[in-house]
């Protein structure tokens, strides 16, 4: 049976998102901003939490972990090079590892740069990813931990993953995502119609995610670094791929 999943808001603008298997009755809430919204929406659908994955140590990804684990009893799921930095860690991955949420299998993306441990769980046969602070919609996470190039790496890993992939990131950023990216590439059609989209979504209270990896591609600057068009646009022709997201990157940091 296809995992179900739901979305909602948590803290200021982080989401929240289940990942349940309707067959064996496991849920799983990626990452846990905190605990009151993921209960009420444990509740809303009748469902257990079973387990927790965690993509990176953040307290904005991480507070509602002990909490939900003195409740629940759940397993916590963590990057193993973040673990001491997360609390209640049951089990530590690295790339590659399967997990399981009841039935459901996903596998561990090392996407280091945001933090040097973050992880993304891609459950192929379901066609979704959860990226954390890796990849936002029209956009990318701050490269606090790790290096431009490291960052670069990883985005490139996710933008591997089949185009009809359905991507859950971390945050609500898009509006102004697509305002940054409206300054690196103004004429991109597929970015105008995606800000159209946007503006609709918002007026209309509805979440701007998921989205696929097929559509960010055409539209998110960070996972265009490598297209001639992009760093000519910039004046960096003939660049390195990572130079260039480096530049939009220092860009998007300023703007
Ligand atoms: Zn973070």
């Amino acid at each position: 049976m296809p995992a179900e999943t739901h979305l909602f808001s948590c803290l200021k603008d982080n989401y929240g998102v289940l990942l349940h298997d309707p067959e064996s009755g496991a849920t799983a809430s990626i990452d846990a901003p905190e605990a009151a919204p993921i209960e009420a929406a444990l509740q809303a659908n009748g469902w257990k939490l079973t387990d927790i994955l965690v993509t990176h140590h953040h307290a904005d990804h991480t507070g509602g972990i002990p909490a939900l684990k003195d409740k629940y009893k759940c397993r916590v799921v963590a990057p193993a090079a973040e673990a001491d930095t997360i609390p209640g860690v049951d089990q530590t991955v690295r790339e590659g590892d399967k997990v399981t949420v009841g039935k459901l299998s996903g596998n561990v993306i090392e996407t280091p740069g945001h933090t040097n441990g973050h992880v993304a769980y891609w459950f192929h046969a379901d066609k979704l990813a959860f990226v954390g602070d890796t990849l936002f919609s029209i956009g990318c996470g701050r490269v606090i931990e790790g290096t431009p190039g490291m960052m670069w790496r990883s985005l490139t890993k996710l933008r591997d993953l089949p185009n009809d992939t359905e991507i859950y990131c971390g945050h609500e950023y898009t509006a102004a995502n697509i305002r940054f990216a409206r300054t690196i590439e103004p004429d991109n059609a597929a970015l105008v119609a995606r800000e159209v989209q946007v503006k609709q979504q918002i007026a209309q209270g509805e979440p701007t995610i998921p989205v696929t990896i097929g559509d960010e591609k055409l539209a998110n600057p960070f996972l265009r670094a490598d297209l001639p068009e992009v760093a000519a646009l910039i004046g960096m022709a003939g660049k390195a791929a990572a130079q260039v997201f480096a530049e939009i990157r220092a860009r998007k940091n300023k703007f």
